[in-house]
């Protein structure tokens, strides 16, 4: 059985006798004049400037090994790594090569006897793919490619037609092509099961091992294709997963390309490789990612917070991160094995051994203090529906627990993690640091709270309009200052209901100032005004206007309500992912893994709004957090909960842990409507919706769209019942002019619609073949004028042209193609002038 050693050199040798020059892989940080990845992702990526004609190449066929690391930017393949039987994120790519020389027959023909004659694979189980077309380019399928599979012998049934996946282009614009790939069938067992399951499916029963790139057009701004000055082919043979194949093993992990390291790995951590789930993953991760750190590093890249630094500070911390899950806690010992396993390979890995083991080392220590405290806040989450933001947030501020870890590990335990909320909060951070170190807004909002020495009473529940003590204050400058309340009938936002609007009106002076945040500190609250004229200790009116709190209140109790009938409707599983409630609109977001049918929509809705017109009250009360659990209160995700609890509840439909305003009747929450209802990635969908004033808003807006197309359907009814006018016979014979040959009818013709001038047009033109037709005809008022050519005529004089020129003779304008052009006017006593000025124009080009 062939070793990966074997194959690697096998592969190259083959070329070499069929005409290729041996090229040495390139590092793995593309050349300074290609920005275009980070990393190199293809076999390709150091002869771009061969293949575009930049540079000559070393031989007309080259043939090269080159190392390939796909992690980070958009051809990332980090989090299939674990997953899937196939993907790692370093590689070796295997691939040969023609500048101008052979193309698809040729390079089919190569592939073919190096899959069946040297890799030995059984021809019965190879499928191979080919580009279907695109109409959009005016691009038929690649039949020449279709053919050349035939001619080697795969059956027609076993070549698969599939789309964009095989088409491959540089960027928007410049050299492009399609591809055609090799996969061989694993068997079943691999499989998902589906009917449909064919290459191309996302599973691992079909393996692609090797691609297969015809270069042979420009892709021009305008979005046609120009052929290449010459054709090139490019292909990448995964060395991995050609392996695979060969030695017939479940995974690339299994291959002898990996025995050394993954055998370390399972006498380091004591822990079987396949023994669960959890095992599998931690055993593949480890594997890869240690290959991947040892070339980076012996590549020059380390551990930093940006660009190539940063991904090899993700892959360390994951590979640590993933060691720790099965006891394995000396991660930079890896580089060692990876050493010993490719070290005659790559040369540069025994050169760099002590520095990878060094970088690796250093970075692992310094992950490895936070990662403690980290897990154990990360698995305090664990009975939580969801992770909100806010959590993951603090993960990956407090803790350095990345984003992308926190997602694939709650991922594994089913929960969803509201990402975009977590964003919002990075991107407020980063600005913070960005200012260079400042203290951010909340923290100093914080200070400032703690320093009053006294906690705001929150009244809003109750009152939106209180009169009350500033009780201390600081400027900011700008224009704006820190303030708290003895007593603030502000909602702070709580990352589920937003902050309240209102404003500060100053009882001494009349003074007022506009609210332009508020912060949640725990129970307590600290808040900023824009305004002048206040100075701690005054007394102050304090307003929420109840054009603002209403609708909060409504959309917050519609949100209640959309979640238990979403429940009611789809199940259980659905479980709130995060949400957004605003004066002027609802966000959910919640698990649920398809789209939701017409049906289910609608089901949704109609019980939301059952339970408004049911008036139900609702009720809130606070309670211990055992009591709240007897009664089967939903908990919700990122709260932390203390000893006493607030519910909301819906009579006899839905029961919450919530601290957010609420109406006090479901009546008052008026029409519910859904705007829209998508995905959210990973398993989310989301739902927009409107209640009360917005939602009368948007009915009456659809009932008014839908009363318009009545009033049009009911037009076009009527004009179908019209009795349709008798055919005109039109007698042209006298208006024909003969033209060197061709005939020139320029006329007018009775009131006719502009569709059946255009018909007549055509029937006149094949009629008096070759013929050059101009018709015009009035019809209520206003011209129509079509111009129709024969296709020699339209040579010799374009139909676009004369229309562009007569349009404007009937007030109107219009234009065309060289052989038919059509206008409208407004003129139509003009519109003899206009037919006349186009005769000049024909007889001036054919005479
Ligand atoms: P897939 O769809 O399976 O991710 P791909 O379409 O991204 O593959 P190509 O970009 O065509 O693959 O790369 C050429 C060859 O490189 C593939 O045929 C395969 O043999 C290999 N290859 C691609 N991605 C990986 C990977 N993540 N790990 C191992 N080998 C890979
Ligand atoms: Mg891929």
């Amino acid at each position: 059985m062939q070793t990966t050693a074997e194959l690697r050199e096998g592969f190259q040798r083959f070329y070499e006798e069929r005409g290729h020059k041996r090229v040495p892989s390139h590092p793995l940080v593309p050349p300074a004049d290609d920005p275009s990845t980070l990393f190199i992702v293809a076999g390709m990526q150091p002869f771009k400037p061969y293949f575009l004609g930049l540079r000559e190449p070393p031989a007309k066929c080259v043939v090269s090994v080159q190392k390939v690391l796909r992690a980070g930017g958009k051809d990332t393949d980090l989090e299939d790594v674990g997953r899937t039987d196939r993907h790692c994120s370093f590689f070796e790519m295997l691939g040969n090569f023609s500048f101008g020389d052979y193309f698809k027959d040729r390079a089919v023909e190569l592939a073919w006897e190096f899959v069946t004659e040297h890799m030995k694979l059984d021809a019965e189980r190879l499928w191979a793919t080919v580009h279907e077309g695109d109409p959009a380019l005016e691009l038929g399928e690649d039949t020449v490619a279709i053919e050349a599979w035939q001619r080697v012998g795969i059956p027609t049934e076993r070549i698969v037609r599939l789309g964009k996946d095989n088409f491959w282009q540089v960027a928007e614009t410049g050299p492009c092509g399609p591809c055609s790939e090799i996969f061989y069938d694993r068997g079943e067992e691999h499989g998902c099961g589906r009917d449909d399951c064919r290459p191309g499916c996302e599973c691992d029963r079909y393996m692609e091992f090797y691609n297969l790139v015809f270069m042979q057009y420009d892709l021009k701004p305008d979005h046609t294709l120009e052929p290449l000055p010459a054709e090139n082919v490019d292909t990448g043979l995964g060395l991995e997963r050609g392996t695979c194949v060969i030695q017939d093993v479940g995974s690339v992990f299994d291959t002898d390309g990996f025995r050394l390291v993954m055998d370390w790995v399972a006498a380091e951590s004591g822990v079987g490789y396949g023994e669960d789930l959890v095992a599998t993953k931690a055993h593949r991760v480890l594997a890869d990612h240690g290959r991947a750190m040892s070339f980076l590093i012996a590549d020059g890249v380390t551990p930093s917070n940006e660009g190539r630094g940063y991904i090899c500070r993700r892959i360390i911390r994951r590979a640590v991160q993933h060691g720790q899950r099965i006891g394995l806690d000396r991660v930079y010992r890896l580089g060692g094995v990876v050493v010993e396993q490719m070290g005659d390979a790559y040369p540069e890995l025994r050169e760099h051994a002590e520095e990878i083991e060094r970088v690796v080392r250093l970075e692992e220590e310094r992950f490895r203090e936070t990662l403690a405290r980290g897990t154990k806040e990360f698995d305090e989450l664990a009975g939580k529906d969801a992770i909100s933001g806010d959590d993951a947030f603090v993960l990956a501020a407090t803790y350095g627990f990345p984003i992308e870890l926190t997602v694939e590990l709650a991922e594994e335990r089913g929960q969803p993690v509201d990402v975009d909320r977590f964003r919002e909060l990075m991107e407020g951070h980063r600005e913070v640091s960005r200012a260079g170190g400042e203290k951010s807004d909340l923290q100093r909002a914080a200070d400032f709270a703690q320093s009053a020495g006294f906690r705001s009473e929150f009244v809003g529940y109750e009152k939106t309009d209180v009169l009350t003590e500033l009780a201390a204050t600081d400027e900011l400058g700008d224009g704006t200052f820190l303030a708290k309340l003895r007593e603030s009938p502000f909602y702070p936002d709580g990352g589920e209901q937003v902050s309240d609007a209102g404003e500060l009106v100053n009882e001494r002076s009349g003074a007022v100032a506009v609210l332009r945040a508020a912060y949640r500190l725990g129970d307590d609250q600290a808040l900023v005004f824009e305004g002048a004229g206040f100075a701690a200790g005054d007394r102050v009116r304090a307003v929420v206007p109840w054009s603002v709190r209403f609708p909060t209140m409504a959309n917050h109790t519609a949100t209640h309500l959309l979640h238990a009938a979403l429940r009611e409707v789809l199940g259980d599983h659905v479980k709130q992912a995060g949400s957004a409630v605003r004066p002027d609109k609802l966000r959910f977001d919640f698990s649920h893994t398809q789209p939701l049918s017409a049906d289910e929509r609608e089901r949704v809705e109609r019980i939301v709004n059952e339970k408004v017109f049911e008036a139900i009250p609702v009720r809130t009360f606070v309670t211990p957090i055992a009591e709240a659990r007897k009664l089967g209160a939903m908990m919700l995700f990122g709260e932390k909960y203390g000893e006493e609890v607030r519910v909301v509840e819906i009579d006899g439909f839905s029961r919450e842990l919530c601290g957010g305003t609420h109406v006090r009747s479901t009546a008052e929450i008026g029409p519910f409507a859904i705007l829209t209802e998508a995905s959210v990635g990973s398993g989310a969908r989301r739902i927009e919706a409107v209640t009360s004033g917005e939602a009368w808003a948007l009915l009456h807006g659809r009932s008014r769209e839908l009363e318009d197309v009545r009033v049009e359907l009911e037009q076009v009814r009527r004009e179908a019942k019209k009795p349709k006018k008798p055919e005109q016979t039109v007698d042209v014979d006298a208006d024909i002019v003969v033209l060197d040959g061709n005939n020139m009818i320029v006329m007018e013709i009775k009131s006719m619609d502009a569709d059946t001038l255009l018909a007549l047009s055509d029937r006149l033109k094949q009629r008096s073949a070759p013929a050059a037709v101009v018709l015009g005809t009035r019809e209520d008022g206003t011209v129509h004028l079509v111009a129709n050519f024969d296709d020699g005529i339209a040579k010799r004089v374009s139909a676009g042209d004369v229309v562009k020129e007569i349009a404007p003779i009937v007030g109107g304008g219009g234009g065309g193609r060289p052989n038919m052009a059509r206008a409208g006017g407004k003129d139509p006593e003009k519109l003899p002038e206009a037919l006349d000025r186009a005769r000049e124009l024909i007889a001036a080009a054919l005479r």
